[in-house]
């Protein structure tokens, strides 16, 4: 499960209004990229779904209940973020098991996911290194790990990449594809890098100042992009 509907959803900080009224629905499973201009409300977006944010107005259902009541940690979602939001002073396997262990899991438990999910993810040798200890590719799995033990309804990524360097990022571009295509789960991946949202997303919204300028998958906004907005991020020829 993890569908996300946004019906008529706004934001405003003070008198401006960044997200105007915006219905948008993210399919259960489904890897949906929103990209656009610095600025432009994507991540403003993503906090409104995670609950991170209060919406300024309408709904947002998370298979089919009204989240806009649900605290951000009852959601079932779990967001990654660029800036990894590592504990330093704790190894690999206690970041990962964190969450769990908030949740009150018992130690074998906790292990046992913690070592399935540094399985998937190629951390089973850094399991007792400080997050210090590891590159910014092994850092963002650690994120990604976290993320992967609380079974989300959907993983919520802000610009997760954005702090790789760029021989790094096309590696975790495809690591990121293949944990989808193995979890199936629905993720959310924010990002302004066209070749990100063209490469891993099934469905991409286009944003420009808080609007949806067109939502289609890759092909269909490289070949019919609504506006010349649309034509000049993605790259289109026309
Ligand atoms: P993006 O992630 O696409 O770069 P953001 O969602 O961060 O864009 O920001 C969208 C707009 O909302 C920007 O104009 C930004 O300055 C504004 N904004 C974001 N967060 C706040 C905040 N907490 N208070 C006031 N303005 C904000
Ligand atoms: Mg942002």
């Amino acid at each position: 499960m993890g569908r996300i509907t946004l019906d008529k959803v706004t934001k405003r900080f003070g008198e401006v209004e960044v997200i105007p009224p915006l219905d948008l629905t993210i399919e259960d499973g489904e890897f949906v990229v929103f990209v656009g201009p610095s600025g432009c409300g994507k991540s403003t977006l993503l906090r409104l779904i995670a609950g991170l944010e209060d919406v300024s107005g309408g709904q947002i259902r998370i298979d089919g209940t009204d989240a806009t009541a649900v605290p951000p940690a009852k959601r079932g979602l779990a967001m990654v973020f660029q800036s990894y939001a590592l504990y330093p002073h704790m190894s690999v396997r206690k970041n990962i098991a964190f969450p769990l262990r908030m949740a009150g899991l018992s130690q074998a438990e906790q292990d046992r996911k913690v070592e399935a999910a540094a399985e998937v993810l190629n951390l089973t040798p850094y399991l007792d290194r400080r997050p210090g200890q590891l590159s910014g590719g092994q850092r963002q799995r650690v994120a990604i790990g976290r993320a992967i033990v609380r079974e989300p309804a959907a993983f919520l990524f802000d610009e997760p990449l954005s702090n790789l360097d760029a021989a790094l990022r096309v590696g975790m571009r495809l690591e990121i594809s293949e944990l989808h295509n193995r979890l199936k789960t629905t993720m959310v991946y924010v990002t302004h890098d066209q070749v990100e949202a063209m490469t891993m997303a099934d469905k991409i919204v286009v944003l420009q100042a808080g609007r949806v300028e067109q939502v289609g998958s890759p092909l269909e906004l490289y070949r019919a992009p609504r506006n010349r907005f649309v034509a000049g991020f993605i790259g289109s020829p026309r």
